[in-house]
């Protein structure tokens, strides 16, 4: 069996080594310490954003993002249905109620038109605006930002970027992360950049880094002692981790060009095959294309569907896998209001991610270009 083939490995870039070891020799292991200072500044830096909070995952800085905002139980937070779960339940978290935005076709993320008619009826039906928007940029390709921030700005919406999957990726030429009151990132393995695990959350207001920081480490009032007025969190990123982030966002740049260098590839041979279908960038956009994703039509292919064309990588231990499932069709959120046409459903029946690691070779590119050609043009 030839080496297997995975979907997004990390990838070590060989930096991340002298951070952890000056960790350990100053014996700075946790928590906190000079790699987690720095790395929140380095982050801030590459997204142009004034503070960062480095924290254990993209999830806790959606979470405290909400608690920041204020979010409480019986709210209503927007949240893009075509996402992973994660971007959905720290709404779930604090007893709020996420109501679900359908994706346009062009971009696959929040559709601006699903979102203006969702927020006119909720005001309608629950006399309340919605406390907040988490707009998700799906496989790092910037949603249509323009047109939700305005929407979201008529009605004095705040915006939560989750930008886990978005890191590297631009919007008219500004950092995707920087147009939201927040933005949150991941670390997490299969992410572009990886500290094993890791996230964080990013703004220009002061005060909602301070505060979650604050949270973050058990909301630990100042006194001698240990007192608390707050119900905090165990949130806070290892000294560590930190480490192996900041030897990550080194090569930032080289990782967004490899994901970029797969798309090119997988699109120039693909692109001329009847009812295949890539994501790919518009005019305003610049993607990090963390994942290459494409869709797949079995009636332009014989029959030949999204689960075929897996079947037959896997066999060949090579790993893809089908797009994320909408959270309306999710059983846990069955029952949240929901805004939906039909078009994230039909990406996530037609839909696959291939195999995009910052480190394929040349030779493994071949070795699945030959399975897709053969698997579809038999
Ligand atoms: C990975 C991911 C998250 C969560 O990040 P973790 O660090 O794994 O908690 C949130 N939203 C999206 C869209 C993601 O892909």
């Amino acid at each position: 069996m030839k080496n297997k083939i995975w979907l997004s490995p990390p990838h070590m870039s060989g930096r991340e080594l002298k951070y952890i070891n000056e960790a350990f020799d100053s014996n700075w292991i946790a928590p906190l310490g000079p790699n987690v200072d720095g790395f929140e500044n380095e982050l801030a830096n590459y997204v142009n954003i004034s503070h960062a909070a480095a924290l254990t995952s993209g999830t806790a800085a959606l979470h405290l993002a909400l608690i920041d905002l204020n979010v409480q139980a019986g709210d209503d937070v927007i949240v893009s249905s075509f996402t992973f779960s994660a971007s959905v339940n720290p709404v779930k978290y604090l007893g709020a109620t996420p109501v679900l935005i359908d994706s346009e076709y062009e971009t696959w993320n929040m559709s601006p038109e699903l979102l203006k008619i969702a927020i006119e009826d909720r005001i309608k039906t629950t006399g309340k605006t919605p406390k907040a928007i988490i707009l998700v940029h799906l496989y790092g390709m910037p949603a249509k930002l323009d047109e939700i921030m305005t929407i979201a700005n008529s009605y004095k919406i705040p915006v939560i970027e989750d930008a886990a999957e978005a890191l590297g990726s631009k919007y008219m030429g500004k950092a995707v992360g920087s147009f939201g009151v927040m933005s949150i990132f991941s670390f997490n393995g299969n992410k572009i950049i990886t500290g094993s695990g890791g996230g964080a959350l990013l703004s220009d207001k002061e005060e909602y880094i301070k505060n979650s920081r604050f949270l973050a480490t058990q909301a630990r009032d100042a006194a001698p002692h240990y007192q608390h007025s707050q119900i905090g969190y165990n949130y806070r990123m290892s000294n560590i981790i930190a480490g192996i982030c900041r030897g990550q966002l080194e090569v930032i740049d080289e990782r967004v060009q490899q994901c970029r260098s797969n798309f090119e590839y997988y699109y120039n041979n693909l692109k001329d095959i009847k009812g295949i279908e890539f994501l790919k960038e518009n005019e305003e956009s610049y993607s990090n294309y963390w994942l290459t994703t494409i869709t797949l039509d079995p009636r332009q292919n014989k029959g030949i569907d999204r689960h075929i064309l897996s079947a037959a990588l896997s066999k060949e231990n090579i790993e893809s896998r089908p797009l994320w499932k909408p959270m309306h069709l999710q059983p846990v959120f069955a029952n949240c209001p929901k805004y939906v046409d039909g078009t994230s459903e039909r990406l996530f029946n037609t839909g696959l991610c291939l195999p995009s690691g910052t480190d394929l070779s040349t030779e493994d590119k071949q070795r699945i270009m030959e399975i897709i050609h053969k698997t579809i043009i038999k």
